[in-house]
């Protein structure tokens, strides 16, 4: 899902996740929990094992998924009828649960996410008051009476086994308990059977991840229909049965199993959905189905269904149905779309060996914009991330365009940008646009490939995906205006309050977009650029996607792999950027410069004499000048000390011959250091943010010559708040410089610099404006009444030139 904040009721829409994880990530596998109470909480670079699951045979000390590794499986079989007269799902899923764990199970849970919208929902009932004043917008009030009046959640006509013995079952808010009438034992399943409907949200109205559009104009709905049937919860070894409830805002994680979904709807629609359609023969035209087998080897986007044909099969109506079939193996969740609306286009993208169908299914309305960026965004997709993980999987992925701004489904995902009426688009709209894409075909891989929990964990799905989207974004075009990834673009929050840390479960995250999608990217980025370097990381990086693709990875995994796979030490990176919420923020505190004192007496007599030289006379020494002093009148006052012959810094023998029995001493090597007039400058760092950080630093040199350099986060592990760093050269400094190329996000760049370096700030002028009398506004109105009137008979003299009055 993707967050948009141009748009706040969509944007609040597309809020997704959950749960509970920033201290004890297990401590049910980590009773005994060694080291906890022993570490100094001071101590930023104290590992973090302590907070992590105990490493075991089903996920091992190195984050990879061990020898006794285990998830559950479900395969279903839908049949489903899409009522577009009265916008209700009718839906009978047959369930083929397999219990791979080595647990006996004695019921099974299901996810009814749709209940979500019924009037006693938790979500509903837990939502706190909106803010009222000093105005709401017109379609925030619409949503909430439409929230109070629509008659959502499922209807459960009936659940049994294969037999058609009703089982009993339990529903609690969002889940459904299905008690089983034997114990399932390890390797061995089960089937049942769940008859079902509900009404479909208007996704315009109210906030969904799936919904219906209505178009006034032309009488027609697009759906874009997901979260739509009883879904079986996962069952873990980390967690056992999922028990979050479905909030809107925690996505789901759900058991990996193969689909076939006969979807019914009227003839004159066009339907897509998660996986491949099996019966083109029956439901698609002989000239679409040319077209489609065309646009696998053409190297732009081809029309299968154009926007003629989509305009035209708007004001069709058949009293008939059509079922499309899909087939979908491997793939933890199953959504589709369906309008008469649709233009379709499709283009052939190469993956490893294979060809994947990239589509999209859009409006007229939708035009110019999406048969231009909608599906070759898509092939970019596949492209980029397949490099930086996994080559995609699937035969197709799929982008619809209809109410929801941005959404994922295995293979299939929904977003919203669209053009003005005229066709117009906004630079915003254009790059909202291809940026939901790429994020939305992105979460293929994070979460519907790797399979993390999102109601948990969102950053796991969001934050890894936003991070590869800030690739894929800059590899579409230079200098494309990513909104998140790029270190600078997350200062303004980590300088804030309100915060909690990534580490926070879904539906408790404060400032969500920042949180869960914005920092994580940012925080990735900086692992890449600046601590591991690109090829480290890129390489622990896929080597994380390869071990979880299709299984399910708990953040230790992640974090575990990442430093596996680069034999680099992250606890303190991890500790600092998931776990905590300190932000960062180095600042030079002062520059000292040494030089060597050889010990030689007589340099050392010429050096003061010149610093004596050097020496500005005191302003009474000035003023003195000249002054008659007693000694010159009475000269039987001056002695020895006044005379010529006394020089306060004359070397005597002795010290020389006492220097001369010191170089005896030495070495030749010895010697030759002493006469060494290198520059040895302490530069004392402070640690304002109390975020530990590499030190980036740029030296510039009196002779015009600069270099980076760069000391590792480790400097800070004695004393995070503050450290001196010697650099020595042969030449002289005149100006330091931290982070100049802005790479660690740090806050405040004003104390980044010595010499201080004045930042100029600007300020505008105004005139002042005096409020008009009674009497001047009687006037004034008095004018404006003329001016009008010449307008209007000017305006009937000529009606087409004139310029409108405003
Ligand atoms: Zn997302």
């Amino acid at each position: 899902m993707i967050l948009n904040c141009t748009r706040p009721l969509l944007a609040a829409i597309c809020v997704s996740f959950c749960s509970c994880c920033w201290m004890p990530l297990a401590t049910a596998q980590s009773p005994e929990a060694p080291n906890r109470k022993h570490q100094d909480p001071s101590d930023k670079f104290a590992q973090l094992d302590p907070w992590w699951p105990t490493p075991g045979d089903q996920r091992i000390a190195s984050g990879a998924p061990g020898p006794a590794y285990w998830q559950q499986r479900a395969d279903y079989e839908i049949d489903v009828t899409l009522d577009d007269q009265t916008q209700r799902i009718i839906g009978s899923a047959r369930i083929d649960y397999h219990n791979q764990s080595p647990h006996t199970l004695s019921y099974v849970w299901v996810q009814l996410d749709q209940n979500r919208f019924r009037s006693d929902a938790d979500d509903a009932l837990t939502e706190t008051a909106p803010s009222l004043q000093p105005r709401i917008s017109f379609s925030h009030m619409k949503s909430i009476l439409a929230r109070r009046s629509f008659d959502g959640g499922y209807r459960i006509k009936s659940v049994t086994d294969a037999q058609g013995k009703p089982l009993p079952h339990k529903i609690a808010g969002t889940m459904m308990r299905i008690d089983l009438p034997e114990p399932l034992a390890p390797e061995t399943g089960t089937q049942f059977v769940i008859d079902y409907s509900y009404n479909i949200v208007n996704g315009k109205t109210i906030r969904a991840r799936s919904g219906y559009e209505f178009f006034e104009e032309d009488k027609n709905h697009i759906y874009e229909i997901a979260q739509w049937f009883p879904r079986v919860a996962s069952y873990t070894d980390f967690g056992g049965w999922q028990n979050k409830p479905f909030l809107g805002r925690g996505e789901f994680t759900l058991e990996l199993g193969d689909y076939r979904v006969r979807i019914t709807a009227p003839s004159e629609m066009v339907v897509t959905a998660t996986g491949t359609l099996t019966n083109s023969e029956e439901v698609l035209t002989p000239q679409w189905r040319e077209r489609l087998e065309r646009a696998k080897t053409a190297d732009k986007p081809v029309f299968v269904v154009t926007p003629e044909e989509a305009k035209a099969n708007e004001s069709v109506r058949t009293e008939t149905t059509k079922t499309w079939t899909f087939d979908a193996k491997n793939v933890r969740d199953f959504a589709f779309a369906a309008s008469r609306k649709f233009i379709w286009d499709a283009m052939g993208t190469e993956v490893g060996s294979d060809t994947v169908m990239a589509m999209s299914f859009y409006p007229n309305e939708a035009e110019p914009l999406w048969s231009k960026y909608s599906t070759e965004a898509i092939a970019h997709t596949l492209d980029v991330y397949g490099r930086y993980s996994f080559e995609y999987p699937y035969e197709v992925a799929i982008s619809v365009n209809g109410p929801v701004y941005g959404m994922e489904y295995p293979m299939i995902c929904f977003n919203g940008p669209r053009p003005e009426d005229d066709g117009t688009y906004s630079k915003a709209t254009k790059y909202g646009l291809i940026s939901v894409v790429i994020h939305e075909v992105g979460h293929n891989f994070f979460p519907m490939i790797v399979n993390s929990d999102e109601r948990q964990w969102t950053w796991m799905d969001e934050g890894l995906n936003t991070f590869l989207q800030y690739l894929a974004e800059q590899e579409w075009e230079e200098g494309y205006p990513s909104r998140r990834g790029d270190p600078e673009k997350i200062v303004a929050y980590m300088r804030g309050g309100n915060q909690r840390p990534i580490m926070t479960g879904s539906e408790e995250i404060l400032q969500f977009g920042n949180n869960a999608y914005g920092k994580p990217a940012t925080a990735l980025n900086i692992l890449r650029e600046t601590i591991l370097g690109r090829e480290l990381f890129d390489f622990a990086f896929r080597e994380y996607a390869r071990r979880w693709k299709f299984k399910r990875p708990t953040p230790s995994d992640f974090f575990r792999t990442m430093e596996d796979a680069s034999a680099i030490d992250l606890d303190w990176f991890w500790r600092g950027w998931f776990y905590g919420t300190e932000h960062v923020d180095i600042a030079i505190d002062d520059v000292e410069l040494y030089q060597i004192d050889s010990g030689d007496p007589d340099e050392k007599a010429e050096r003061e004499r010149q610093e004596k030289d050097r020496r500005e006379p005191t302003l009474s020494e000035t003023r003195n000048e000249g002054l008659k002093r007693r000694i010159d009148w009475q000269p039987g006052l001056k002695d020895f000390y006044n005379s010529p012959e006394y020089d306060e810094l004359k070397v005597e023998e002795e010290d020389r011959k006492s220097f001369q029995k010191f170089l005896d001493g030495l070495t030749s090597d010895e010697r030759a250091l002493l006469r060494r007039t290198t520059n040895f400058y302490v530069v004392d760092f402070r640690n304002v943010g109390g975020l530990v950080m590499p030190i980036v630093l740029r030296v510039h040199y009196a002779d015009s010559t600069s270099e980076m350099m760069q000391f590792p986060a480790q400097i800070w592990r004695h004393n995070s708040k503050q450290v001196g760093k010697l650099i020595v050269t042969d030449k002289e400094i005149v100006r330091l410089e931290l982070d100049p190329r802005r790479q660690t996000a740090d806050t405040d760049e004003s104390n980044n610099h010595w010499p201080e370096k004045l930042v100029p700030s600007r300020f505008k002028l105004f005139k002042d404006e005096k409020k008009k009398n009674a009497m001047q506004k009687a006037a004034q109105d008095e004018k404006q009444a003329d001016k009008e009137n010449g307008a209007e008979e000017k305006k009937s003299d000529d009606d087409d030139k004139v310029e409108p009055v405003e």
